[in-house]
């Protein structure tokens, strides 16, 4: 790794703004503040950031506007951006994804979030700008090794298990529905039964729930799996 991995956070919400930067300096990034659509696109225009966290409601040009806009500029079409969004919509999240964000979050998020799923987007678009561990809560995943450690105890295991944990580490707090992870874990146009996936998600349960370890992988009835610190 060299340098550290700039972030800019375009966000018209001072405060808001200064709690994400004070968090994401915390976990190592180098972070530079834009509180306006116009000023963030001459910032990346000027000096190019590693990294984008784009506000969907900012003052002079919005940010599904400017992610459009980064898009049709060549150098800028691979800029990984998490767009951060008050609507929840699904048709929102949607158009997100549709102008070419890697990512968005819904507000109210916690910083902590924040943090995995930029080192999540930045795995898999530059795999050289960050670590080769995943970590949520008292769980590491280990891409390199490929071994798991929860509070600091090794776990066993198979193979599925482990690419299903690791889909759910690099997207945490989110949904993953049944065909998602079927997709991920498996890879796509895989015909695979619901049922299937359900017999290896309560292996992996089982697997990391020793000793009474609260239970990381939430049911969404009907839907799929998250992984989620608060269950209840
Ligand atoms: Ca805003």
């Amino acid at each position: 790794m060299t340098g550290k991995t700039v972030v800019l956070i375009a966000e018209d919400e001072v405060s808001q703004a200064e709690v994400l930067k004070y968090n994401l300096e915390a976990a190592g990034f180098e972070v530079r503040l834009s509180i306006n659509g116009a000023d963030a696109l001459s910032q990346i225009e000027e000096n190019r950031p590693d990294f984008l966290v784009l506000d969907w409601m900012l003052p002079e040009v919005s940010g599904i506007e400017i992610c459009r806009r980064l898009r049709r500029i060549d150098e800028n079409k691979d800029l990984p951006i998490i767009m951060v969004t008050a609507r929840g919509e699904e048709e929102d999240r949607i158009r997100a994804l549709e102008v070419g964000a890697d990512d968005y979050m819904v507000k109210p998020y916690s910083p902590g979030e924040l943090v995995a799923r930029i080192n999540a987007v930045l795995r898999r678009t530059s795999p050289s700008l960050v670590g080769e561990k995943l970590e949520f809560s008292d769980l590491v995943l280990d891409l390199v090794s490929r071994k798991v450690k929860r509070n600091g105890e090794s776990l066993h295991l198979g193979p599925k298990e482990f690419k299903i944990l690791q889909a759910l580490m690099e997207r945490p707090g989110r949904v993953l529905s049944r065909r998602q992870i079927i997709d991920l874990a498996w890879g796509q146009n895989i015909y695979i039964e619901d049922r299937t996936i359900d017999v290896h998600i309560r292996r992996l349960r089982s697997t990391l729930g020793g000793d009474g370890l609260p239970n990381l992988i939430r049911t969404v009835r009907g839907f799929g799996y998250s992984l989620d610190e608060e269950q209840n």
